[in-house]
C-alpha cells in the first residue's frame, strides 16, 4: 500500500503561507496568468481531476490487475474507507473552485460502484461548464448508459483492447466477449454520450495485430479510437520496454492501409496526439506516454478511492484529503491544502523514466486510470 504524506499542519492551517502566496501571486500576474489560476513549480495549471470511485474491477486485464496478484485474497479497500458521494462532491467542488474544468470518474471499474448515477447527479450540479466524463470497460454500459446520461454525464470512454474475441477474452482474463462491449458502445452513443472514445492499450505480441482492424472498424462511426502505449504503471504487471509498441509504429501501421494526416490538438495538455483520415472519415488518437512523454503539459490531479490526492500517475505517495474532510476541515482549509500540494508539484516521471526506474508506484486500479 502507498505511503501517505501527512499534510503539515493541514488540520489547522491547510497550506503553508508560501504556497498561498504563490497562488495569490499567480492570480495577480494579469489576465493571462489569472486564467491559468493555480500553477505548479513547472508552470502547469490544474485543469483535470480524475476520481477513482472504486479499486475493484470485474475484469482482470493482464497488464493492469493480473489475477495472480488481484485474486480472491487481495485486500481491496473496505467500504468505510471509500470516500462517500457527499465527500467526493465536496472535494470536487473545491477543485472546481481552483480551476478544474474536467472531472473524470474512473477506477477500478466505476460502474461497479452502486448508484454511481447519484454521484454523477451531484457532480453535474457543481457547474455547467465542467466536462463530466467516465472511463469504463463497457461491461455494464448497455444497461447503464441511459441512466448515466440522464444523471448528467456528458461523455464516456470505453476500453477495448481487441476486436478479436479470443485475444480480448485472454486480455481481460475473465472470458468477457467483445460483442458485449460493442453493445455498450452502441448504447452509449444512442443515449447521447458520444462521441465515444475507445481506448486500446497496445502490448507487443499480445494485441498489436488488432491495431489496423480496430482502426478500420471504427472509421466512419463517429467514435474515436485512441491507441495507448503500454505503460509501467503500478508494480504488478511485469512491464518491459520491449512490450511497448511506440506510437510512431502504430500510426505508420494504420497509415499504410488507411492514410492519415496529423491534426491540431484541441487544447494544450491534450494527452492524445490526433490524426485524421485523409478521406475525411474521422480521426484517431495516439497516447505516447512512454516514447513521447507529455509531463510538460500535464494538468491532471488524481483522487484515489480512499481520498488521497496524487499529482502523478506514477507517484508512490498521496496526500490525505479524506482525513481532513472527516476531521471537519472547512472548505478554505481543504482549498489551501490542495494549493499547498499543487504549488509544490514537480513530477515528471515519464520524462525521466529509465529501465531501472523505481517499482514502488501505486496501482492504477487504486489511483484511477
Ligand atoms: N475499468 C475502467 C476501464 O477499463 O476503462 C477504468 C479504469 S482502467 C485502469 C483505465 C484505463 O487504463 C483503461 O483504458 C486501461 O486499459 C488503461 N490501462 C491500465 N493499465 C495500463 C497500462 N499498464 N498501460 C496503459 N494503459 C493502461
Amino acid at each position: 500500500m502507498a505511503k501517505v504524506i501527512p499534510l503539515a499542519d493541514a488540520r489547522t492551517v491547510g497550506a503553508d503561507a508560501a504556497s498561498v502566496a504563490t497562488f495569490a501571486r499567480n492570480a495577480a500576474y494579469g489576465p493571462r496568468r489569472e486564467e491559468r489560476g493555480l500553477v505548479d513549480l513547472r508552470g502547469r495549471s490544474l485543469h483535470d481531476l480524475r476520481i477513482s470511485v472504486t479499486d475493484r474491477c470485474n475484469f482482470r486485464c493482464v497488464y493492469c490487475m493480473p489475477k495472480d496478484v488481484f485474486g480472491r485474497d487481495y485486500p481491496f479497500l473496505p467500504h468505510a474507507q471509500l470516500l462517500t458521494f457527499e465527500e467526493i462532491e465536496r472535494v470536487a467542488r473545491v477543485f472546481v473552485g481552483l480551476g478544474v474544468r474536467k472531472l473524470r470518474l474512473t477506477g477500478g471499474e466505476p460502474l461497479l460502484r452502486r448508484r454511481i448515477e447519484h454521484l454523477i447527479e451531484k457532480l453535474a450540479a457543481i457547474a455547467p461548464e465542467v466536462d463530466l466524463t467516465l472511463t469504463t470497460n463497457g461491461a455494464l454500459l448497455k444497461q447503464k448508459a441511459r441512466v448515466l446520461r440522464d444523471a448528467g454525464l456528458k461523455r464516456v470512454t470505453v476500453s477495448l483492447d481487441s476486436l478479436d474475441d479470443a485475444t480480448f477474452r485472454a486480455m481481460n482474463d475473465v472470458d468477457f466477449p467483445v460483442a458485449r462491449v460493442l453493445e455498450g458502445i452502441d448504447a452509449a452513443a444512442a443515449a447521447g454520450l458520444g462521441p465515444v472514445k475507445v481506448n486500446m492499450v497496445v502490448k507487443r505480441g499480445t494485441n498489436d495485430a488488432s491495431i489496423v482492424p480496430m482502426a478500420r472498424h471504427f472509421r466512419g462511426s463517429g467514435h474515436i479510437v485512441r491507441f495507448i502505449e503500454y505503460m509501467d504503471v503500478g508494480a504488478t504487471n511485469g512491464w518491459r520496454m520491449d512490450d511497448v509498441v511506440p506510437a510512431r509504429e502504430i500510426v505508420a501501421a494504420i497509415d499504410r492501409e488507411l492514410p492519415v494526416a496529423p491534426a491540431e490538438a484541441n487544447y494544450t495538455g491534450e494527452v492524445a496526439e490526433r490524426w485524421r483520415y485523409r478521406d475525411g472519415s474521422g480521426e484517431i488518437g495516439v497516447i505516447a506516454s512512454v516514447t513521447q512523454a507529455f509531463c510538460r503539459d500535464c494538468t491532471r490531479a488524481r483522487l484515489s478511492t480512499d481520498g488521497k490526492l496524487y499529482t502523478c500517475l506514477f507517484a508512490d505517495r498521496g496526500h490525505d484529503l479524506r482525513e481532513l474532510v472527516r476531521e471537519g476541515a472547512s472548505d478554505d482549509q481543504l482549498r489551501n491544502a490542495i494549493i499547498a500540494v499543487w504549488a509544490q508539484r514537480a513530477d515528471r516521471y515519464s520524462e525521466i523514466r529509465t529501465a531501472a526506474t523505481r517499482t514502488s508506484k501505486v496501482e492504477m486500479s487504486y489511483i484511477g486510470g
